[in-house]
């Protein structure tokens, strides 16, 4: 059994505008123990869907279907009565921080600027565990050594804006490992540092994750940054999933033109630095009024006529890449020929 297994999702955004339909209807899991990368561009809706998951929404936002298995427990919040929503949220305070933590890219929007460091570290022991607040205290300094923050002793004492951002989202990845989650959902964790701390980071999720067999879902616009890292990766694209296989399926044998789009950025020579992606010509479709077709048509080179009328079905590739384009299909070969 997966550790948490998402069917059918469709989360939804009320606007002045209109209707936003920002996860159109996506399945994935996750097993215990896996690294499951989520690339696409901003706007995909790969952040949503993880918030969707966690319960987290805005107030304008909500799941309008779908199935969310976490751990054997449904935390699907669709179709409740009043008094099922209470307990839902109830389960979801009870899951968050506990047996499934996020990491947030910007770490001061998560840290509390007023706190103490200690403060902030302690509080998910005191609200999850039986610990006393001088046991939480010192597995809180343990944490901050393991996480590589000196003197932790003394630092404990500090506020956030006594850290610089990278030993910022070390305290955030300390607070997010404090209750030994199941899950740990980390969304563009490194995106705010600059290179060489970026790269010392995600060594360090790295190195965390193997030591405490916890499942990651990295969420990242960046291939780059998941490569070597994930076990499988789902690429979403105007908020569908339009591919998915393991981490040498998707870097090797990538099959759907936006993931070729975005590996050929990763992999461009002149891009020496290899941390942008090259954007791909052109804008992701207005999810107010979602193509009825393929998502990618209007980018896309090889589009065909079918690519608008229709959207194209997922396609089996092997036990574990999928694929959603005409171009694997007879209609669509044919449409091509
Ligand atoms: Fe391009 Fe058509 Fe495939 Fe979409 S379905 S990616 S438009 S070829």
């Amino acid at each position: 059994m997966s550790l948490l297994d998402v069917k059918n999702l469709v989360t939804e955004f009320k606007t002045e505008d209109g209707t936003v339909q920002a996860v159109r209807n996506i399945s994935f899991h996750i097993d215990g123990g896996e690294v499951l990368g989520i690339v696409g561009e901003s706007g995909s809706g790969k952040s949503q869907t993880m918030f969707s998951v966690m319960g987290l929404l805005a107030d304008n936002g909500a799941v309008i279907n779908g199935e969310i298995v976490f751990d054997g427990k449904d935390i699907s919040s669709t179709n409740k009565t009043k008094a099922e929503k209470k307990a839902y949220e109830k389960i979801m305070q009870t899951i968050r921080g506990k047996d499934m933590a996020m990491i947030f890219q910007d770490p001061m929007t998560f840290l509390n600027p007023v706190l103490r460091i200690e403060t902030q570290l302690i509080e998910p022991l005191l609200n999850h565990t039986k610990m006393s607040k001088a046991e939480a205290k010192q597995k809180s300094i343990e944490m901050m050594e393991r996480v590589g923050i000196p003197n932790p002793q003394e630092r404990i004492r500090q506020y956030p804006h006594q850290f610089s951002g990278g030993m910022r989202q070390r305290i955030v990845i300390a607070i997010a490992l404090m209750c030994h989650p199941k899950l740990i959902i980390a969304d563009e964790p490194t995106t705010a540092l600059d290179v060489t701390i970026q790269a010392q980071v995600l060594e360090l999720i790295q190195s965390l994750q193997k030591e405490q067999n916890t499942s990651i879902i990295m969420i990242t616009h960046d291939l780059g940054v998941v490569a070597n890292m994930c076990d499988r990766i789902v690429i979403m694209y105007g908020g569908k999933i339009v591919e998915q296989g393991t981490d040498n399926e998707i870097f090797y044998e990538a099959k759907h033109p936006y993931t070729l789009g975005l590996l050929e950025s990763v992999n461009n020579p002149e891009n020496k630095e290899k941390t942008e992606l090259k954007p791909i010509p052109g804008s992701p479709p207005d999810l107010l009024h979602p193509p009825v077709g393929c998502p990618f048509v209007d980018r896309c080179e090889k589009a065909m006529k079918i690519c608008k009328d229709q959207e194209p079905p997922l396609t089996e590739i092997t036990k574990t890449q999928f694929c959603s384009c005409w171009l694997l299909q007879k209609e669509g070969m044919m449409n091509h020929e």
